[in-house]
């Protein structure tokens, strides 16, 4: 089989853990088919971080203080010449606003299909991918028209721990000139935060659309109060105006790994669980069986967080 490609999203002079996934599932997939497995990784600070991909057999470094950490138009550009050069069979992308910019530019100009919110990927009896709709309430199998084509992977496709470890790929530099680059790279703007930083906290209590109305929030404070923890938000909830930005969790909120993750009437939608997945402990609450959060939970109570809540609150208090 040709090879597997992967591009590898890096912030903040880290590689993400998503990357890390990436190499993980491509190690599993290399496995069993024999294929080999290449990481690009592009912009300022690739090549000191290149040889954190050595799960990878060949590294593609493209160091470029012009393309910055991360440059839309100018990554894509270099991710794209590399599909179109090296033809690989798999390539893999992360499902995070970076990688969905690389993806449907590298998808539209290769002319490759791309399936995004993929879970998994299997190469046994052609290319097909394990994808996620409706926010996470349906799952399907897809099976792809030809033998190539575009991944973009959920977080949690695979284990980062195992794409960290071991391997030493040999490292290779790759031309990253963009002609006629238009965007320039200043800097990262992370959201605020504010009196409190959910992503330092080791439990939160998150409430989601389930809460109904801003005056059941108090209850909730009650209630984390009582187990001594912030609230934290689905995006609903923050849309809504009922707390502050720097208390969403998600894919365009914060990330957060705290060891108790207890939710209330959250259902568990991809770009929730993006920011939550990796909680040591997941408790959910939620009064449908079928919720998505059930998927990824610990523990779970299948009732009214409206009776919960006070039970709760009156055990811890009592
Ligand atoms: C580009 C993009 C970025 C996004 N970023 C984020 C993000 O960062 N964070 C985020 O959270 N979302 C994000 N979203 C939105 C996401 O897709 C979902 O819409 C959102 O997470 C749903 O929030 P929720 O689970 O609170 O609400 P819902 O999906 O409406 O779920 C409410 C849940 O409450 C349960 N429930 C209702 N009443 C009760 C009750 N009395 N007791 C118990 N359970 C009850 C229901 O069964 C349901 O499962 C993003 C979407 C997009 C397109």
């Amino acid at each position: 089989m040709a090879n597997i490609l992967i591009y590898a999203e890096h912030l903040n002079g880290q590689v993400t853990d998503a990357s890390f996934e990436l190499i993980a599932l491509a190690r599993q997939l290399a496995d069993s088919t024999g294929a080999s497995v290449e990481a690009a990784i592009i912009g300022t600070g690739a090549g000191s971080l290149a040889y954190q991909l050595g799960g990878a057999d060949t590294i593609l470094v493209g160091e470029s203080n012009e393309l910055g950490e991360f440059n839309p138009q100018g990554h894509a550009a270099v991710f794209t010449d590399l599909i179109t050069d090296r033809k690989p069979a798999i390539t893999l992308v992360p499902y995070t606003s970076i990688g969905m910019d690389i993806a449907s530019v590298a998808a539209a100009t290769t002319d490759l299909p791309l399936v995004s919110y993929c879970l998994g990927v299997n190469a046994d009896d052609g290319l097909s991918a394990t994808c996620q709709l409706y926010g996470g309430k349906v799952e399907v199998d897809v099976q792809v028209d030809g033998d190539r084509a575009i991944f973009a992977m959920l977080s949690g496709c695979a284990s980062a721990d195992d794409g960290r470890s071991g391997g030493a790929g040999s490292e290779e530099s790759i031309d990253v000139s963009v002609p006629e680059l238009g965007i320039e790279f200043l800097y990262l703007t992370e959201p605020e935060t504010g009196d409190i930083d959910i992503a330092a906290e080791e439990v939160l209590v998150a409430i989601g659309r389930g809460i109904e109305s801003e005056d059941n929030i108090e209850e909730a404070q009650e209630l984390a109060d009582a187990i001594g923890a912030p609230l934290a938000a689905s995006r609903p909830i923050i849309d809504q105006g009922w707390l502050p930005k720097d208390r969403q969790v998600g894919k365009s909120g914060l990330t957060v790994k705290p060891k108790i993750y207890l939710t209330l009437g959250i259902s568990g939608a991809p770009e929730h669980l993006e920011g939550m997945r990796d909680s040591a402990i997941i408790i959910a609450i939620n009064s449908d069986p079928q919720a998505p959060i059930f998927g990824v939970a610990h523990y779970g109570w299948v009732g009214d967080l409206f009776d919960f809540m006070p039970e709760l609150t009156d055990r811890l208090e009592g």
